[in-house]
């Protein structure tokens, strides 16, 4: 009988138990989690922040229940403390009285030994060493308990910092200003999503984000927090100071991997190296996830790039590939999107900017058009960006950003990266056409005919 021990479980984790248990039925599969809750869907917290969330209880999508019933012996409210990869034990302890899984007794670390390891514990958010961040009005936007602290804190909170301008310090602070909180965005970089997005776009973000009165910082570091007797906290940049009553730190995430260094391959950042099937360098050792390398396919390197997408989609290979390596890894183009307000951005692979960060040479073509026929009742620009290699012609990004629906674009150029498509490849593509929802020439075909020529 084969004895799996998975350590984590939000999204990797809750994948890998399931495709293990699905492959496997006959296994004998652990699962520790911290938390007293699986399955929680972060990209939920702005928009529950907002009250755009029927219910939050709907932000799950498994439970402790659902697993066990699928045959998994649940460890919740149970921290691993230790993991010996070569003796292939692990120590784990139920982190209060609630936290007993089965056979646990409260308290009490107990040592399990597995045959095969499969590592989901995900990413922690950064939390630089800035003098005053452990003040109480600072706030991390990462799990369940983040999401229920900040959304009491909101509920009576006129105002809010928030620090870090990528894809959530961005939707939270989106939803601040939407619900009257009076809120400042804070980055060290000097245009907000400056990693998702080139300036055409960004310069759009920004407009949208001073229309809705949300004061932007950007430029500046944080230097210090300093809490003020009258129950606010002022955060203190290189620029100037901004006081609110609470502060939301969102400045990037890093893997949670203490408990392998020294055991395993990683890169620098900590990121688990894996493989095309989802092995670490040593046998029955298996990472997924946000605590796991991927494999970057606009550049055709391991990379660290967290997000859910490829936490699903990881953790559903361990199950395949578990026993045997049968089910390869196709790799990400790190596909994603936001809505801020009434736009719309959704980007796929290399922007400019990520580019020049890998030390990659690549050209970009702009096009910016309706999206839909003039003759319709209405229709909306479209401002479109394609990221190509100049020497293979091969597509290796692609940016959007409207008041309409973009988001199939992102998938699109997904699939052309993928697939390695020139830019030609692109240009002749088989795309729908009908007045509801483009123009003749669909606007991604459009901006692939632009690069085409501009070749
Ligand atoms: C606000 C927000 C919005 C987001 N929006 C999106 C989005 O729209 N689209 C998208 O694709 N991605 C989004 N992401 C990213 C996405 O949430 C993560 O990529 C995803 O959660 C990674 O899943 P994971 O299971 O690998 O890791 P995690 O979610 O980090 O989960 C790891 C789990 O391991 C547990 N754990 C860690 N160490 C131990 C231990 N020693 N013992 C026991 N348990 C342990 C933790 O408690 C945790 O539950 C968002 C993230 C945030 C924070």
């Amino acid at each position: 009988m084969t004895t799996v021990a998975i350590v984590g479980c939000t999204h990797a984790g809750t994948f890998a138990a399931t495709s293990i248990l699905a492959e496997h039925p006959d296994w004998t599969v652990h699962v520790f989690e911290r938390n007293g809750t699986l399955s929680f869907l972060s990209c939920g917290i702005a928009l529950w922040v907002g009250d755009h969330v029927s219910d939050p209880k709907k932000m799950f999508y498994s439970s402790p229940e659902a697993l066990a019933e699928a045959g998994a012996t649940m460890h919740m409210r149970t921290d691993v403390t230790s993991i010996d990869v070569a003796a292939k034990t692990l120590t784990y302890r139920p982190v209060d009285a609630i936290g007993v899984g089965v056979g646990d007794s409260a308290g009490e670390e107990r040592t399990l030994h597995f045959d095969k390891l499969v590592v989901t514990t995900g990413s922690r958010p950064v939390v630089p060493p800035i003098p005053g961040i452990d003040s109480p009005h600072v706030l991390l936007c990462k799990n369940w308990d983040h999401a229920i602290a900040i959304k009491e804190k909101a509920k009576e909170a006129k105002s809010a910092v928030v620090i870090g301008s990528g894809y959530i310090g961005a939707e939270i602070a989106e939803q601040f200003s939407l619900t009257g909180v009076k809120t400042t965005l804070v980055d060290g970089l000097d245009r907000p999503l400056a990693n998702n997005f080139d300036k055409q776009i960004t310069d759009q973000v920004a407009a949208a984000f001073e229309e809705h009165g949300v004061t932007l910082a950007l430029g500046q570091k944080v230097t210090a927090f300093r809490d003020n007797d009258d129950d606010t906290v002022t955060v203190v940049t290189e620029k100037g100071e901004y006081t609110a009553e609470m502060a939301i730190l969102a400045v990037g995430f890093l893997p949670n991997t203490d408990l392998l260094k020294g055991q395993v391959d990683m890169l620098p950042n900590g990121a688990i190296v894996v493989d095309d099937y989802m092995r670490a360098s040593v046998p029955d050792v298996y990472a997924c996830g946000d605590s796991a390398t991927v494999f970057y396919n606009p550049t055709g390197k391991h990379d660290y790039i967290p997000l859910a997408t490829n936490a699903v989609r990881q953790g559903l290979l361990v199950g395949r590939n578990i026993a045997e390596p049968t089910v390869k890894y196709l790799g990400t183009q790190a596909t994603s999107a936001v809505q801020l307000y009434d736009l719309s951005l959704a980007a796929s692979g290399l922007t400019a900017a990520g580019a020049e960060r890998r030390g990659l040479t690549v050209r970009e073509t702009e096009l910016t058009e309706d999206y839909r026929p003039d003759f319709m009742l209405t229709t909306t620009p479209v401002t479109s960006i394609l990221t190509w290699d100049p020497e293979t012609r091969e597509v290796k990004g692609g940016q959007f950003c409207s008041k309409a629906d973009i988001s199939g674009a992102a998938n699109v150029i997904s699939m052309a990266i993928q697939a390695r498509f020139t830019i030609d490849q692109l240009a002749n593509v088989d795309f729908l056409f009908q007045p509801n929802f483009d123009k003749p020439v669909y606007y991604v075909g459009a901006v692939a005919m632009k690069a085409a020529a501009e070749a």
